[in-house]
């Protein structure tokens, strides 16, 4: 595999009307390490007309109601181009005409356009809780229409696995309409063909989850990293720019960059996984890893959790404020510090926090945003902002969703 979500064929057999060879090549859009989410010039000479056909969705997928004419303005395809476009998105029931400007002038209103967004269903799935699988089938515009979950109860490896697919059939037989893909958000190491190289929680090992899936299912399916998906999540839904650092922290703590409209994957796939690097040199916890002093080991949910009740039963005061702040002054103290040389090094704008907002939000954010201030130049990090996303639990499964609009119709 090639990174490809899929092949050509089974993506445009989630499509119903079109047969046509040229149709097909956009179809099969790869979400692949590099690519720009939102192309918002004409394309290289070698996929113009796939590239071309992206700028078209990706302007009403943004605006909806625009015109032919508008759709050349904004993207300076020449209106020819995008007649003949519109023409073959049309036919594959991936636009539709939505009636008329209303206008006073002379001459004929224009007829105006939108992405078929109810014509079309995604799945999404997320497979980093620590305790069961949730999906949900959402509509193009990555709204929530019906949802579904498996517990775990601890399984791993193999078992593990049939809970997806099982997850997987619940939720295709929940659908309404054509499915576009499944997106699925995977904690772990994972590579642009969807192969879970590593995640140590679930038992998996170079597993060829996204190949299997599709062949099974005979739909589109694209894996990715979870924190990877949430990037994506607040890339479209949640108003992030072009440059940002997502940090999810739950059972363990990992992190997604968007830098220059990119998701940046690194040379082994492994890019924002900070969760294992040392905080400091002077010790600290044991991790799970085998080394001491981790950033998992000062921030990840059931570390703090711990402490906070450890704390708790020795003042024998339950949910003092007092008792748990110190405790996650010192988890974003330590976040602070193992973020400042990214923070520098990448010139970084905006910094997302994803995960328990009880613990997240409050003295953590604070003392991370203090702590990367104190250790970098004002002068060039000064305007570096740190919020909580709004995308609550639903982040990662609406990620997985954009997974599979930018893969398939590359729209983001
Ligand atoms: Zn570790």
């Amino acid at each position: 595999m090639d990174g490809s979500i899929g092949t050509s064929t089974r993506a445009v057999s989630s499509v119903p009307t079109s047969s046509k060879g040229g149709a097909r090549r956009g179809m099969a859009e790869v979400f692949r390490p590099g690519r720009v989410l939102r192309p918002s010039t004409k394309g290289l000479p070698e996929d113009v007309r796939g590239h071309n056909r992206s700028l078209v969705l990706q302007t009403l997928y943004g605006s909806k109601r625009q015109s032919r004419a508008d759709i050349a303005r904004t993207t300076r395809l020449t209106r020819v181009s995008v007649s003949d476009l519109v023409a073959e998105l049309i036919e594959e029931g991936l636009v539709i005409e939505i009636g008329t400007r209303e206008h006073s002038g002379p001459g004929k209103p224009a007829t105006l356009l939108d992405i078929n967004r109810k014509g079309f269903q995604i799945v999404g799935i997320d497979l980093s809780g620590s305790l069961s699988f949730r999906g949900a089938v959402l509509d193009l515009d990555g709204e929530v229409l019906e949802r579904a979950e498996v517990a775990l109860h601890g399984a791993t490896g193999a078992e593990a696995k049939i809970r997806v697919v099982e997850l997987t059939g619940q939720l295709l037989s929940l659908t309404r309409a054509p499915v576009l893909g499944v997106g699925i958000g995977s904690p772990g190491v994972v590579d642009a063909a969807g192969v879970v190289l590593r995640a140590p929680n679930l038992g998996w090992r170079s597993e060829p989850l996204q190949a299997e899936l599709s062949a099974r299912f005979d739909v589109p399916v694209v894996v990715g990293n979870d924190a990877r998906a949430a990037v994506l999540a607040e890339h479209s839904f949640g108003g992030a720019d072009g440059d940002m650092m997502l940090i999810r922290v739950g059972q363990g703590v990992g992190s997604g960059l968007l830098l220059n409209g990119s998701l940046l994957f690194g040379s082994s796939f492994a890019a924002g996984e900070i969760g294992h690097t040392l905080v400091g040199t002077n010790g600290g916890a044991e991790c799970a890893c085998g080394k001491f002093g981790c950033l998992e080991t000062w921030l990840a949910v059931p570390r703090l959790v711990g402490r906070i009740a450890a704390a708790e039963a020795e003042v024998g005061e339950r949910s003092s404020r007092d008792v748990a702040e110190p405790i996650l002054r010192d988890a974003g103290r330590h976040l602070g510090i193992a973020l400042a040389p990214v923070v520098a090094a990448l010139n970084i704008a905006e910094i997302v926090l994803s995960g328990p907002e009880d613990l997240l939000d409050g003295p953590l954010a604070e003392a991370t945003i203090e702590t990367i201030r104190a250790r970098t130049m004002t002068e060039f990090h000064g305007n570096l902002h740190l919020r909580m996303t709004t995308l609550g639990a639903d982040i990662v499964i609406r990620g997985a969703a954009v997974m599979v609009l930018s893969g398939q119709l590359g729209v983001s």
